[in-house]
């Protein structure tokens, strides 16, 4: 009994058709495995730098929508946030490897993404005892510890952190620690509010192999005043803070306590990895970096060889003129003695600046140990909430870190500051810190910036700081410019920057009444708000000021033309030169770029006075003003290179117009 011709062909195309599915299905399983074993292995092999600690304005823009409860939780009941759901499945994460969350949880992941910044469900399928490479450098794991280093309390703040990761943190803490040396963990829970953290963490405690204490402070004042409680509790004799979501790895803490036995007023920070805020993949960082702040005060990572700085033994301390905040180790005394945080620096920011100013003036010295690595979660937007509002919070830590420790250069900050006014410091009251500046006799800032960071891009006394104006030749202001400053005798003399520097500043009053901010052109990068990092190219724009923009320049006396994150006026040789660049597809390649500083020819360059050419120091060119035309857009750009220079042609004249820094 045969069926039907009709019925046989609908079953043929049937089973083709779930040939061609499972055909398809296997291919695409095969792409999927393929990539992310690609993806492990670029994150694994290449250390990346670490990340910044988010900016003032970074987080300002990230987080403006995070404020307000009704937006940390979008539509979650309290039953959703409260609820504990770790669900560890074996191997997940294991040697620090990512993990993926299936794609018909996509919805859920992002609703909990939301909640702590980071991929909660990633965090929740990973053990807590998860494997980690060893990170360390070769000499660093051959090194060879003394077993009598001083104890140490690992202190750990918390508010509202997720149970997975805070319980990842203690774990690592405990597996990777020598029992010896580690005295106890303290908790300290500053006024969360999720249930699991209440009566489950303190049962959860009770039964863990090192003995460890939970803190809760009264009311939520953000992690200085919770560093301090804890502080005040510990019994080992060095503190170690640790960030609540942290990971240590193989050998965090002997290097740190080594070099804090060897030196109680030194401060040891560990390298700190990346953990992915996404897929909680753990990648290990450069060992060469270090940290400073910019000129709004934020945190800023330095990947650069610290001049001056030979180091014949890779496993020795870099030396940083400021930490990251979240991970350190100190004495216990020398914390109490040297004036521990001050108590009010509220929720978060700014303690880390101050913290590093204090030691560094006052004679103690912040150090990276390279041989200690410990990963951190590092995310793009807070969680959490700012009681006070987050720009006031923050802008008056910072304020009190300014006034306090930055001498003349506190007005800087405050003129150049979103938030900050040079009437803020009536507001504020730091008698009670300056007292302790007194009484432990600390340095001046001007030696913290000549010593112990003199590739720093702040303004100083014998630099420049202001705008640099194109003079077009038709601008009153800028024939002003040129008849005011034409008349240095002896063209050596007229190219010597600190003979500049002074003229500038003898002419000051008249110069800034010159600057006529709706016609002048300034200097400036192609894009307002620029990454910092990459290749930016140079134009000239409207000269109204622009703190967080790249138009205002620090000028020093060996030639280097810098602006804010240490970004300066840079020469690059272009292969075909630049006219045929100009004329290819990508109309805004130039030879002239604002990058990265380092102290090198390529970003030296000499101002003559007479002539009012900027030109290069190494090649002779001059930096001028082209039309370019781009070929994408059909627009004209106006485009700034370094050519051939001719006293005739006004595209090339540039004059400096000083700005306030100080009063
Ligand atoms: N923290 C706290 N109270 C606050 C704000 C932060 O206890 O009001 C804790 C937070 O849980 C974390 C540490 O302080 O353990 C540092 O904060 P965060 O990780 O947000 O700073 P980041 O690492 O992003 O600089
Ligand atoms: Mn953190």
């Amino acid at each position: 009994m045969g069926l039907p011709f009709q019925q046989l062909k609908k079953l043929w195309l049937l089973y083709l058709f779930l040939l061609f599915f499972a055909f398809f299905m296997f291919a695409l399983s095969i792409n999927l495995y393929v990539s992310s074993i690609q993806n492990y292995d670029q994150e694994h092999n290449q250390p990346k730098p670490a990340p910044r600690r988010r900016s003032v304005f970074t987080r300002k823009n990230v987080i403006a929508h995070y404020i307000g409860k009704g937006d940390i939780f979008g539509n979650m009941t309290a039953d959703e946030y409260n609820i504990n759901s770790f669900n560890p499945i074996q191997g997940e994460g294991a040697e620090g490897r990512p993990v993926f969350i299936p794609p018909r949880d996509g919805f859920r992941m992002q609703r909990f993404f939301r909640l702590n910044s980071f991929n909660l469900l990633a965090s929740d399928r990973i053990p807590l005892n998860r494997t980690l490479r060893d990170y360390r450098i070769k000499e660093c794991r051959e090194k060879k510890y003394s077993t009598a280093l001083p104890t140490t309390s690992v202190i750990i703040v918390f508010h509202n952190e997720a149970w997975s990761v805070l319980l990842r943190t203690i774990t690592s803490v405990i597996n990777r620690t020598p029992k010896k040396l580690l005295k106890e963990i303290i908790l300290i829970d500053d006024a969360s509010d999720r249930t699991y953290l209440k009566k489950p963490l303190e049962n959860y405690i009770k039964v863990l192999a090192v003995r460890t204490r939970l803190l809760r402070t009264p009311t939520r004042g953000g992690l200085v005043p919770a560093r301090l409680l804890g502080a005040e509790h510990a019994r080992g004799e060095v503190l170690t803070f640790l960030d609540a979501h942290c990971e240590c790895s193989r050998g965090w803490l002997e290097p740190m306590l080594t070099r804090i036995k060897e030196s109680r007023s030194s401060v040891v920070c560990p390298v700190i990895d990346i953990i992915s805020d996404d897929n909680f993949s753990y990648t290990k960082t450069f060992e060469n970096h270090w940290g400073a702040f910019n000129w709004q005060m934020s945190f800023r990572w330095f990947g650069a060889e610290r001049r001056g700085v030979k180091r014949e033994d890779p496993t020795t301390n870099i030396a940083t003129p400021a930490m990251a905040g979240g991970l350190f180790a100190i004495d216990k005394k020398y914390f109490f003695d040297i004036g521990a945080y001050d108590r009010d620096m509220k929720i978060w920011g700014g303690e880390n600046v101050e913290m590093s100013f204090r030691i560094w003036q006052c004679g103690g010295t912040v150090e990276i140990s390279p041989c200690s690595h410990v990963g951190h979660v590092f995310r793009s937007s807070t969680p959490y909430t700012f009681p006070g509002g987050m720009t006031e919070v923050l802008t008056k830590n910072i304020a009190r870190a300014a006034m306090v420790w930055m001498d003349d250069w506190q007005y800087f900050v405050f003129l150049y500051t979103s938030g900050l006014t040079l009437s803020t410091p009536n507001e504020i009251d730091v008698s009670e810190r300056l007292a302790l500046r007194e009484k432990l006799n600390c340095k001046p800032f001007s030696w913290y910036l000549e010593h112990i960071w003199p590739e720093h891009f702040f303004p100083a006394p014998d630099r420049f700081f202001g705008k640099i104006i194109w003079l077009d030749g038709e601008t009153e202001s800028a024939q002003a410019y040129t008849a005011n400053m034409k008349n240095l005798p002896g063209r050596l003399i007229s190219r010597e920057w600190p003979r500049i520097f002074n003229e500038i500043h003898k002419n000051s009053d008249q110069l800034v009444s010159l600057l006529d901010l709706e016609r002048d052109k300034c200097l400036r990068a192609t894009k307002r708000d620029a990454p910092r990092t990459s290749m930016q190219p140079v134009t000239v724009g409207d000269c109204t000021a622009h703190p967080s923009s790249m138009d205002m320049f620090v000028v020093t006396p060996k030639g280097q033309i810098m602006t804010n994150d240490n970004v300066c006026l840079t020469y690059s040789e272009q292969k075909h030169g630049i006219i045929k660049l100009l004329k290819s597809r990508n109309a805004t390649t130039s030879n002239v770029q604002l990058t990265q500083c380092f102290d090198e020819p390529k970003q030296h360059w000499i101002y003559d006075m007479d002539t009012q050419q900027l030109t290069h120091s190494q090649t002779k060119f001059c930096l001028t003003l082209k039309s370019a035309k781009s070929v994408r857009s059909h627009t004209t750009e106006k485009i700034v290179v370094a050519v051939e220079c001719n006293i005739k042609d006004i595209t090339q004249k540039w004059g400096f117009i000083p700005l306030p820094w100080r009063m």
